[in-house]
């Protein structure tokens, strides 16, 4: 059995191919099958552009070869568990995994984009002070038919609901599962896959170094987000305990592989890292890079003993990274009332705990 998803559109079509030839990874199964050139292009589109929910779904093939595909080649699928739609929009979806473990995507839309914020870990091991997931700690590796997947299930129950950006903002640390997050991009961005043009897909990341390098090598404009939240070694070292191992100065310098811009995250913290003197340092970091700095509001259901940033401090802290001429954007929280940020729905169904409406107050 070939978990065909989890390859790459050009190594699934080669292993189909060889299959219907009746070669080798057929082991004699496929043998037989007339025309596999022409099979191959038949067979292909199922797996993400007019994605089957299994092969006896592709009514279009014959009722034989259906089931010998279903036994050489299933079809994974994520089980849809939760799904949840804010006021604002934004859905989230927890699906479960085949072992049981479970995963969220979130879909945002806003005009007309819909981004789609997809999980690379169950859990993280990173340990971040302010995030839900880091509070889980680390189960598994997703593989990649898992992390696409989370885009194929949509397609699955919607023709043509591919979302217009991907970003990698879910659960857990996507450069430290560099190798299935490295073929799932393939699948996300090639035309065989789901065709999401590289610079709508987004990774974000704390600054894995070796693996950063590696996607700096990749020839499609993936963007890239670094998520930095602090301007100082000493803070971040107390918000992220990756710091120990990736210093600062070390990341910044990283950056400089990528020849295309990149976005510095930065979740305000009240009475933490929200200082006009902070902005100051962190305009020192983003200028030479030509970074573009997004400030998000805290996420309040990651962290108990954390408040996010006052609204003004907020404003303040943006105008002054204007000032130094550095390019800002102060996003809003989307989809505060279903918990719709990193791990936290499935933090929440593990805990019982609802973020609570005054909480969501203090950040609106
Ligand atoms: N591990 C990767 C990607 C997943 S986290 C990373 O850290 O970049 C995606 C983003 O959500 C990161 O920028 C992270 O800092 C942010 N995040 C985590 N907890 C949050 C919270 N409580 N409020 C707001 N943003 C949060
Ligand atoms: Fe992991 Fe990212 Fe959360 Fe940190 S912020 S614990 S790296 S998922």
């Amino acid at each position: 059995m070939t978990d065909l998803l989890s390859l790459t559109p050009d190594a699934a079509r080669a292993a189909l191919a060889d299959w219907l030839a009746g070669g080798a990874a057929g082991a004699g199964a496929g043998a037989g099958h007339a025309e596999p050139g022409y099979r191959v292009t038949q067979l292909v589109p199922r797996l993400w552009q007019r994605p089957a929910g299994s092969w006896e779904e592709a009514t279009d093939l014959p009722a034989a070869l259906r089931s010998q595909l279903a036994a050489a080649f299933p079809l994974g699928r994520l089980t849809l568990a939760t799904t949840q739609l804010s006021r604002d929009g934004t859905e989230k979806f927890l699906w479960k995994l085949a072992d049981g473990e479970a995963i969220e995507s979130v879909l945002i839309p806003e005009g007309k984009r819909r981004t789609l914020c997809i999980s690379s870990q169950v859990g993280c091991a990173l340990g971040c002070v302010f995030c839900a997931t880091g509070r889980m700690g680390f189960r598994r590796n997703l593989r990649p038919s898992e992390i696409a997947g989370q885009v194929r299930e949509l397609v699955v129950r919607e023709a043509g609901a591919v979302p217009t950006n991907i970003v990698f903002m879910g659960m857990g640390e996507p450069l430290l599962n560099w190798d299935a997050v490295d073929t799932a991009l393939t699948i996300l961005n090639h035309r065989d896959g789901f065709g999401i043009g590289a610079r709508h897909i987004t990774v974000s990341t704390v600054g894995i170094l070796p693996s950063l390098a590696q996607l700096a090598k990749r020839a499609e404009q993936f963007r890239l987000a670094l998520s930095l939240h602090a301007p100082t070694a000493q803070l971040r070292h107390e918000l992220m305990p990756i710091e120990k191992k990736y210093a600062l100065p070390d990341v910044i310098q990283a950056l400089t592989q990528f020849r295309r811009r990149v976005t510095l995250e930065y979740v305000l913290i009240g009475g933490k890292n929200d200082s006009l003197a902070q902005a100051d340092e962190l305009a020192k970091l983003a200028r030479p890079l030509g970074a573009l700095v997004n400030l998000l509001p805290l996420h309040p259901g990651g962290a108990p003993d954390l408040t996010p940033s006052a609204r003004p401090r907020m404003l303040a802290f943006e105008r002054r990274l204007k000032r130094h001429g550095v390019e800002v954007v102060l996003r809003r929280s989307r989809g505060l009332d279903i918990s719709a940020a990193c791990g936290q729905l499935r933090v929440e169904l593990e805990a019982r705990r609802k973020v609570r409406p005054q909480e969501h107050a203090r950040v609106e």
